[in-house]
């Protein structure tokens, strides 16, 4: 996705483009060569947010960990070449059409 494109459509895409030359300029690089350690990075960032509301952190520290999760998110997608926007819009009518709680019986 071109900056130009996601500037255009707004809404993650954007946000993707920006995290993206945000990494770029600190020297994150979105090789595919990293894709399984930027997996690993996502949960590392919501292990924190889980280690910071286990510790009764302010949730602001909580929000700013699931925040570290969400750049990491839209570091891969860049990687990936997806597009964010679409996929959010595809997954989110799919969840609409699924049964409460998802029939599931445990959990959620
Ligand atoms: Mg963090």
């Amino acid at each position: 996705m071109t900056e130009e494109t996601a500037q255009v459509t707004g809404g993650l895409n954007a946000k993707v483009v920006e995290v993206r030359a945000m990494c770029e300029a600190k020297g994150f690089s979105a090789e595919h060569r990293r894709i399984w350690e930027m997996l690993a990075l996502i949960h590392t960032e919501i292990s924190e947010a889980t280690d910071a509301y286990k510790k009764g952190l302010p949730l602001e520290a909580v929000g700013e960990e699931l925040i570290d999760a969400i750049i990491r998110i839209f570091h891969l997608l860049s990687a990936l070449d997806l597009d964010a926007d679409a996929l959010f819009e595809a997954k989110m009518a799919k969840n609409w059409q699924r049964p409460h709680k998802y029939n599931t019986v445990r959990g959620g």
